[in-house]
């Protein structure tokens, strides 16, 4: 069965990205894999793996949210649904004495729906996201989510971006789906960590990192999945990489590498290159990652 390797970081711009394209390529080179970008607002694991627009060999636009419409000839104006928008999406046009949706703000939470009382709102599905499948010079291919500007539900296109990227895998016999997902905490990162079989979290030696790396840990902890540490650019702050060993050894989580901080990452960024390859002394760094892994899961 295809396993779920999933790389998370509780705060942004920790090198995540970095870190999934360069295991990527080093584990491609074992076995079969397929990627998946599933930081649907701001994708980037096709750019840092050198594809270009021109490289995504099929797209297909999808609907997962939902917005409030009106029903014109149903509506009685009598303003219950008004003041019930938590997110200030309902206004009153006073010359035509209806209710306007303001598509942008909103989420399509179905409040308004239930308070109308002549049943004149109704709930449309709208295109919110692009899934594109491309394949990458170091011969797996990638799936990657873009949410449209101002569009909402990220957490749903995750799911099909993943499911999209397993259908790949199981056509393809490949053994593992590596997905990059978005900072933070939100729905993209729950669904993301949803059905994984190991994660990798990505954190860097200061304390908004650490804050937000246990946050992150707390969504990985609930859903029982196994998880070890990278710390990147851990020399920047020694002292500080020793206070996040100390809480992962206290919480029996396994360092599976550190990262010491090198200006040759950003240039392999800037040449679209994952770093392993524009650079190959960066990549015992990932083996032993991919060896300390090992040796606690089976991937
Ligand atoms: S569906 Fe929800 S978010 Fe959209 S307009 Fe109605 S109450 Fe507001
Ligand atoms: S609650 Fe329904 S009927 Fe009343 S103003 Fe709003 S849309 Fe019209």
């Amino acid at each position: 069965m295809t396993k779920i390797l999933t790389i998370i970081s509780g705060k942004g711009g920790t090198g995540k990205t970095t870190v999934a394209s360069c295991l990527a390529v080093m584990l491609s080179r074992e076995k079969k894999i397929v990627t998946a970008d599933c930081d649907v607002d701001a994708p980037n694991l096709g750019l840092s793996l050198g594809l270009r627009e021109r490289d995504y060999s099929s797209s297909v636009k999808i609907k997962t949210s939902e917005k409030a419409e009106l029903i014109e000839k149903r509506c009685n104006r009598c303003k219950k649904c008004l003041n019930v928008c938590s997110f200030n999406a309902i206004k009153w046009n006073k010359k035509q004495n209806i209710p306007v949706f303001d598509k942008l703000l909103c989420e399509g939470c179905g409040t308004c729906k239930i308070v109308c009382p002549k049943d004149a709102i109704k709930l449309r599905k709208v295109e919110n996201a692009e899934i594109s499948i491309g394949k990458t010079r170091y011969s797996f291919k990638i799936v990657s989510g873009q949410l449209k500007m101002g569009e909402s539900g990220s957490g749903r296109i995750v799911m099909e971006v993943k499911r999209k990227a397993q259908e790949i895998a199981r056509k393809e016999n490949a053994e593992l789906v590596l997905v990059d997902s978005s900072a933070g905490i939100g729905c993209p990162v729950i669904a993301s960590v949803n059905g994984s079989d190991y994660v990798i979290a990505v954190t860097e030696p200061n304390p908004s990192a650490l804050s937000d790396l246990k946050r992150g840990l707390k969504i990985v902890n609930h859903f029982g999945i196994p998880c070890g540490i990278v710390i990147n650019k851990y020399d920047l702050n020694k002292e500080f990489s020793d206070k996040i060993e100390a809480f992962t050894k206290k919480n029996k989580i396994q360092i599976l590498g550190k990262i010491p901080y090198n200006k040759g990452f950003v240039k392999a960024l800037v040449n679209l290159r994952p770093a392993v390859v524009y650079n190959k002394r960066f990549e015992p760094l990932f083996i032993k990652i991919l060896d300390n892994l090992k040796k606690s899961y089976e991937i």
